[in-house]
């Protein structure tokens, strides 16, 4: 076929991923499609796949992708007459400790949450539905029974044949080699056939991906890993309709092919392919076979299965797979460049998430903003350090290597740390700091007492840390703490037209006078919640021109500044990332005031520095932002240091308070804090999927203002009407339940929603959830209050009381001030 000298959208790779995107965008969107390959369709690492489809992630927005994917296999081959080899076996997963009981408790209390059916089942239970398994080290197992398997090849060419019957085109045999580029845009795409004019690029070029975005200077942080399993003989007494299996406890899984077993792992020692480009004449092809690597594999699945030891093996495949840094893969808007999206990275289940993955991401190229909450996938998670091959290599296979292992709450990376420390790194390990790490920074989760090992003890119930934070909290309570927020996202946005420009964007009004500070969402057209914000006006610049300063949390740092940068009009106004020129100090408790005022000569009374106020102020003879805001619910201020003065503001703040008994605090406590005083994090209670009406912040939005924004229409069409969903907040007395998120909200015995965020708060002295309350017809006040609620804690139910205020008392904020 010759190239078109144009096309509205120009998919690059056909593999299940670009195969499902073009088919998405020509059915649902009649777009004028153009499909390259380099090779052949499926020749990358799709035709080797193994082919089970799971559907349960901890994430609901992925869920619900994986889930359209099996209802799309289910009817493709009746739509396009090519049969996709889809059979919903349903899928085992074995449990042999104790640890992963509860953690399959949990699952299968997530599965009811997000709507799915898992039960927890017997070992007996377990050999009758899979006799040839050897079962006497069984706690038990879940039971998903819509999970099933497929042929990865025959999906992707039933998309493909999807594809062209809704008119899009597909060419073979073309390889891309550049972009014609207007500044940030792509303009057209070169290939060894010639240039396509185009609007938009998807880059679905699987292990490839990283290669061709960086065509256009865009970063997939992505790598290749060598992934094995072999394909035995018929195996005597294996049913056809086999249910998958996922035995973690001994990494392997399982799956029924013609007669035979399909058996693979995921080793704790994993290849990595290159580091470099990979090669462009990879068509159909595989690694040698290793056995020595793969053996670790073959006797736990021998104890397992012992039928396998006398099956021959006809055939090992030893092929390459996209691994990212945390798991999950890397969808959406590359944030480096105007119009290229990329799907990509699928870490070995590309065939479970391709027919949604393909629908989410059509749907985001056509409307520019993704059609439900996938921050887990979004591409915008990551940042400049990712570009680093030496340091995602290490990371992705300490993530591969995990695959298997049992999930504990709170556990952290090791790999790759320290990556980037605020100045007061060592000041802090110095007083037995305990680090986690976000988007490549180290931050103090807790402190360890003297006497109490400096590390995390993990397990599936309370752990070491909880009674220290505990104590870290009381004192933020009780007297005053710091915590180092070096790490957060900070930018400065500046011009002539900025205050205008971030009208627009803004839900709440911004445009207030120099010294003013304003929390606010951005919204997307539908009135959802994309960033979650404080906007500081800053004095005009000497000539006159708007300047912001805008603080957001540290994992949203690419995130924000590209939706920002996407959505501001046109006009005299520019966004620049100051991350690193600022540390912050944020001094928070009933002392804050008496400890402050010992260090500047600035007047901090209420009266001269109200709440909701930025100043400069000088500490230790630096020049300080300091911000009256507090995420704690106590008197505070964040304060902004240049960078390099932070360790002396640090020290200062620290002798000043000594008689309050000042002390660093860490993350932990500072989650446990927030969520007594019930303020929302973004990314969990807050998300592209909720407004800010359902999520009870409708104060921070200017509806009553004739300022045209973002979401406007949306908000102001559910403005007034019963809402279907609100936010609200739940306690549980029993100290046995433990929440982590995702626990199911019964009301009157009925499952209504299921919980954003759970922690523990110390004051109160009773675990707390935040969840929305679901109901068609309308949630109101009174619905709220009049039931009886009960929360799903590891399948076990707790009876549970609703808050409608925050648990923690605002009035003392003022009483306090
Ligand atoms: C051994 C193994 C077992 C697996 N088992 C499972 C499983 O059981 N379940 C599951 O869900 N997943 C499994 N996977 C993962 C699955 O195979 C992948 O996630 C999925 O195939 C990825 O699809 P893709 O479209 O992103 O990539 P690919 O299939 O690699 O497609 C990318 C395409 O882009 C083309 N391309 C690259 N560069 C260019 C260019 N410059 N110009 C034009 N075309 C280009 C390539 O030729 C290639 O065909 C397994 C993977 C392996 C290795």
């Amino acid at each position: 076929m010759t190239l078109p000298s144009h096309a509205q959208i120009v998919v690059i790779g056909g593999g299940i991923i670009g195969c499902s995107t073009a088919y998405h965008l020509a059915r649902d969107h009649r777009a004028d499609v153009v499909l390259l390959e380099q090779g052949r369709l499926t020749s990358g690492s799709t035709w080797h796949a193994a082919g089970l489809v799971g559907q349960l992630r901890s994430s609901a927005g992925v869920t619900r992708v994986l889930k359209y994917s099996v209802d799309l296999y289910k009817g493709l081959a009746a739509e396009t007459g090519l049969e996709t080899g889809w059979k919903m076996t349903g899928c085992l997963r074995l449990a042999t400790n104790a640890d992963r009981w509860t953690d399959y408790r949990r699952l299968a209390t997530t599965a009811r949450s997000f709507g799915m059916e898992m039960h927890l089942i017997s070992p007996a239970e377990v050999k009758r539905m899979w006799p040839l398994m050897e079962v006497s080290d069984l706690v038990g197992a879940s039971w998903l029974p819509t999970d099933g398997q497929a042929s990865p090849s025959d999906i992707t060419q039933s998309l493909a044949k999807g594809a062209r019957m809704h008119g899009a085109k597909i060419v073979e045999g073309v390889r891309v080699t550049g972009f014609g580029m207007t500044g940030d845009r792509i303009v057209s795409v070169k290939t060894s056939g010639g240039e396509i004019a185009c609007e938009a690029v998807v880059n679905c070029a699987g292990q490839w991906a990283r290669q061709v975005g960086a065509l256009a200077g865009i970063n997939v942080p992505l790598q290749p890993v060598k992934h094995q399993y072999i394909v035995t003989e018929r195996v005597e007494g294996l049913a056809a309709d086999a249910p998958t299996l996922r035995d973690p406890d001994r990494r392997t899984y399982f799956k029924e092919e013609v007669g035979g077993l399909v058996m693979g792992g995921y080793e704790p020692n994993p290849q990595a392919w290159t580091t470099g480009d990979v090669p462009d004449d990879w068509e159909f092809r595989l690694f040698d076979d290793d056995f020595d690597h793969f053996e670790q594999h073959m006797g736990q699945a021998i104890a397992r299965v012992p039928a396998l030891a006398g099956a021959g093996v006809k055939q090992m495949i030893n092929g390459p797979e996209s691994f990212t840094p945390d798991g999950n893969f890397i969808l959406g808007a590359a944030p480096e460049c105007a119009n290229m999206f990329v799907g990509a990275g699928f870490n070995a289940f590309g065939i479970a998430s391709g027919g949604g993955a393909g629908w989410v991401l059509a749907d985001w190229v056509i409307n520019g903003e993704a059609p439900l909450d996938l921050w887990t996938v979004d591409i915008r998670r990551f940042a400049e350090m990712h570009r680093d091959r030496r340091w995602v290599c290490d990371r992705t296979l300490e993530a591969y290597g995990k695959h298997y292992t049992v999930g504990f709450p709170h556990e952290e990376y090791e790999s790759g740390r320290p990556r980037i420390v605020s100045p007061l790194y060592e000041r802090l390990k110095r007083r037995r700091a305990v680090f986690g790490s976000k988007l490549g920074w180290e931050r103090p989760n807790w402190f360890a007492p003297e006497g109490v090992e400096p590390r995390d003890l993990y397990s599936m119930g309370r752990q070491n840390w909880f009674p220290h934070v505990g104590e870290e909290h009381a004192h933020v309570r009780e007297a005053v703490g710091v915590f180092d927020q070096s790490s957060f996202a900070k930018y400065e946005v500046t011009g002539r037209d900025a205050a205008r420009a971030l009208e627009h964007v803004c839900a709440n009004r911004v445009d207030r006078a120099p010294g003013r500070l304003t929390y606010t969402q951005l919204l997307n057209s539908r009135g959802g919640i994309e960033c979650d914000l404080t906007v500081a006006r800053l004095a005009p610049d000497k000539q006159g021109g708007d300047r912001f300063y805008i603080v957001t949390g540290t994992g949203f740092r690419t995130h924000d500044a590209a939706w920002i940068a996407e959505h501001l009009p046109a006009g005299d106004v520019a966004i620049r990332d100051i991350t690193e020129d600022w540390g912050v100090l944020s001094l928070m408790g009933p002392k804050a005031r008496e400890v402050l005022a010992k260090v500047t000569p600035a007047d901090v009374s209420n009266a001269a520095f109200p709440f909701g106020h930025v100043r400069e102020i000088t500490i230790a003879g630096a020049e300080v932002r300091a911000l009256r805001v507090t995420y704690v619910g106590e008197l505070g201020w964040e304060l902004h240091v240049p960078l390099d003065a932070t360790g002396a503001v640090f020290d200062a703040l620290m002798a000043a308070g000594a008689p309050e008994g000042i002390r660093p605090i860490g993350y932990r406590a500072l989650e446990s804090l927030r969520l007594e005083k019930g303020y929302r994090a973004w990314s969990s209670d807050i998300t592209p999927n909720d407004t800010p009406f359902e999520a009870e912040l409708g104060w921070a939005v200017k509806l009553g203002s004739n300022t045209d924004f973002i979401g406007r229409a949306a908000l102001q069409a559910q403005a007034g009407r019963p809402l279907a969903k609100r936010l609200a907040c739940f306690t549980i007395a029993d100290p046995e339940a433990v929440l982590v998120g995702r626990e199911t909200i019964l009301r009157n015995g009925q499952p209504v929603g299921y919980l954003t965020s759970g922690g523990y708060g110390y004051t109160v002295g009773h675990s707390i959830g935040y969840g929305y309350v679901r109901n068609s017809e309308g949630v109101s006040d009174d619905y709220l209050a009049s039931g009886a609620y009960e929360l799903v804690v590891a399948n076990e139910r707790f009876p549970a009381q609703i808050a409608l205020r925050p648990l923690y008392d605002p009035e003392n904020l003022k009483v306090k001030a």
